[in-house]
């Protein structure tokens, strides 16, 4: 037995390897071995070597994988994600091979494949059969490519996605299919499972026991598994022979780990393809900006579909204007109105109006519905919210003249608003500027709310709500989508996470309660936010026989964004949005890097932010830097935020990376998010 040195990368957010003596030279398995005052930390070893180094070192404690799950495609691409999210090797390493990973107690008593059921085959609509031959070229050529697909709702990309992943399997080739979220896996997996064998089919997602994990990664690691269905982390599962990545979807934010390490799956999965050599296809009904541009930039293929199969039609939709009328005065007990509005609802701001949530053409259209025995799904969008000034009148929001982002409510002693992108800061105002009436509210509406008004107006109802809250418990989860799909309950409310994917033949309206909510996020992507949220709600109807309808209330009918979505115009939207972004200098024309610098004690994380602005404004004259400002998220559990953001290319936030990688601001904490999906 020979003894060799092993160097390891610990999952903690320290940017050093440590060597270790060990009897093998096993690289890309784990190891426990002695840090610090701990006995034994997992680690992984990245590389051996056979000569003593200069210094001391101690022996390992023990193997912890008989076969490595990381090779070096796998290590190179920890690498990079370290890089370019700012994370520890050992953190990026610890996203590919989880360290609760381990080996089940029991042998596992295998399930017996099913089989396949033949599903006749469809014959594909021109479009799809232009779009499917480079799909397929690329795959025989075995060399790396990207694509973007954008293909209305059920314009049939799936089915691209399948035959491609047909070809790639017959190669004796392995696909990653990629979701934004596990709860759209569903029929997607149903779909897989019927098509190639459910022994054949994986699923992943952070949920998965240990145990679980384990025989899932042994079975990619083998080839076992030939088309491994999951979200995010998937992206890192150990394919010996990867051919294709799909990755639909592809303008999520979900695809962003909100956590160290801050990936962006679907910039990872680009440069996966390109270590493995293996084709890309990304697909959505409504490209992100920038990967719409890259691919105009000819950095991806571009496959459009423009039309639904079978002749389905598109939808209706109808913006219905609120402004001006729709309010009702106080109901008796007004007290308890403001208090339950109060958590997650309009306070109204010194003023004794209030809104209705439903507006009369809604009401009519969902009794109609209900008459029919059709079903009606409402959407209300509160991600991220912040709550802002709105006139009920006139529509005016109370905006910073220098940054077009909304002013933040402060509550307190003394109220003010504030802008989150420059700080500039106002008193709270009670007459509207614009049309002078003093209907001025604190603005948002919430599920519960929908759901409380909606009994009150159809006492029959039955009626069912889902939103993040909800959807945390998996079984709820699963009784509220079966019920509805049975038709067992005429209406669900619900975020926009209940907007994907699903399909309810029997729905033939949509309503969305509020689309001005996300039009007035204090971000840059308000406006595309929008535009998604909108297309992808009104794909959620007109998938039977019967056509569809969506009625969108919003207080900005002529904004562009609804205007664009009311036509199914995503080029139209395309053009106007890319224009303001090179205008404002905002991605795909930059990148960003967001800054959150915490505290308990509000001038530390003030002074901190201030400090760190100065010493990157000394470092390159082609960052453009915007704060400190407060966060939107000014308070978070007990800390003071303030926010800097980083505008630069490339070249320009080389040095700006290698800065923030070694820097620690003074009595705060510091996080630093690259390439936000938002901002919030
Ligand atoms: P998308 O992913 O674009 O929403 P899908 O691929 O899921 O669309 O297709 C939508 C529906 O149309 C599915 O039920 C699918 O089986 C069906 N479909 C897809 N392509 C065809 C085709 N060429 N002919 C008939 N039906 C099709
Ligand atoms: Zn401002
Ligand atoms: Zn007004």
């Amino acid at each position: 037995m020979s003894l060799t040195y092993v160097e390891v990368a610990f999952p903690i957010p320290l940017n050093k390897t440590f060597h270790y003596r060990a009897d093998e030279a096993r690289i890309g398995c784990r190891v426990l071995a002695p840090f610090g005052p701990k006995k034994s930390l997992v680690g992984y070893v990245v590389s051996c070597m056979s000569e003593k180094p200069s210094f001391p070192t101690k022996e390992i404690v023990r193997w912890v994988d008989d076969e490595p799950f990381l090779d070096q495609t796998l290590i190179e691409l920890a690498r990079w994600v370290a890089d370019r999210y700012l994370c520890s090797l050992g953190e990026a390493l610890a996203c590919i091979v989880p360290p609760t990973l381990e080996a089940p107690k029991r042998p596992r008593v295998t399930e017996p494949g099913s089989e396949r059921l033949a599903s006749p085959a469809l014959t594909l609509t021109g479009e799809q059969k232009r779009a499917l031959d480079p799909l397929l070229n690329a795959v025989h050529a075995s060399t790396f490519k990207s694509f973007l697909i954008r293909g209305i709702t059920d314009s049939g990309k799936t089915e691209l996605y399948v035959r491609t992943i047909d070809e790639v399997i017959a190669r004796g080739k392995q696909a990653l299919f990629l979701l934004p979220e596990i709860a759209l896996t569903p029929p997607f997996l149903e779909r897989l499972r019927e098509r190639y064998g459910s022994d054949k089919v994986g699923l992943w997602h952070s949920g998965l026991s240990g145990g679980q994990r384990f025989e899932t990664w042994t079975a990619v690691r083998r080839g076992k598994i030939h088309v491994l269905l999951g979200a995010r982390s998937a992206v890192f599962a150990p394919f010996p022979n990867l051919g294709l990545l799909v990755l639909d979807e592809e303008h999520e934010p979900s695809y962003k780990q909100e956590e160290r390490p801050r990936y962006h799956t679907r910039e990872v999965a680009l440069k996966r393809a390109e270590l493995s050599s293996a084709v890309l296809v990304m697909g959505s009904a409504t490209p992100s900006l920038e990967s719409y541009w890259k691919a105009k930039q000819g950095l991806y293929q571009l496959l459009e579909l423009t039309s639904r199969v079978e002749q389905r039609t598109l939808p209706i939709v109808e913006l219905i204007d609120r402004r001006g009328g729709a309010l009702s005065p106080p109901e008796k007990g007004g007290k308890d109105e403001m208090k339950s509005r109060a958590g997650a609802v309009a306070r109204p701001y010194k003023s004794r109006e209030y809104f209705t949530v439903f507006s009369e053409p809604l009401k009519l259209a969902i009794e109609q519905r209900l008459a029919r025995r059709e079903q009606v799904m409402l959407f209300v969008n509160r991600r991220g919210f912040t709550p802002f000034l709105r006139c009920s009148k006139c529509g005016w929001v109370s905006r910073c003249d220098r940054c077009s982002t909304t002013m933040t409510i402060h509550h307190g002693d003394k109220p003010y608003m504030q802008c989150h992108a420059c700080s500039k800061r106002e008193p709270v105002i009670i007459q509207c500027p614009s049309c002078h009436s003093m209907r001025l509210h604190q603005y948002g509406i919430g599920t519960q709310k929908v759901e409380e008004e909606l009994k009150k107006l159809f006492p029959f109802l039955k009626v069912a709500r889902l939103d993040r809250d909800i959807a945390s418990q998996r079984k709820m989860y699963e009784q509220i989508y079966t019920a509805f799909l049975k038709g067992d309950l005429d209406v669900l409310v619900g975020t926009q996470m209940i907007a994907k994917g699903f399909n309810f033949p029997k729905v033939t309206l949509v309503g969305v309660v509020d689309a001005d909510v996300s039009l007035h996020l204090p971000d840059f992507r308000s406006a595309e936010r929008t535009f998604d949220l909108l297309t992808q709600v009104a794909g959620r109807t007109g998938r039977g026989d019967t056509k569809g309808k969506v009625l969108v209330q919003t207080h900005h009918p002529e904004h562009y964004a609804l205007q664009c979505a009311k036509d199914h115009d995503y080029l139209r939207f395309y053009d106007q949005e890319i224009g303001d972004r090179e205008r404002l200098n905002y991605p795909p024309f930059c990148r960003l890097i967001n800054i959150v610098i915490s505290a308990s004690k509000e001038p530390s994380a003030h002074e901190a932010a201030e400090a760190l602005v100065e010493k990157l404004g000394a470092l390159d004259d082609r960052l453009s830097l915007l704060g400190p400002a407060p966060a939107p998220y000014s308070r978070l559990r007990m800390k003071f935020r303030y926010q800097v953001l980083i505008k630069g290319n490339d070249q320009a936030l080389e040095p700006c990376l290698q800065f923030l990688r070694r820097y620690r601001p003074a009595k705060s904490f510091m996080t630093v998010d690259v390439d936000p999906a938002d901002l919030l």
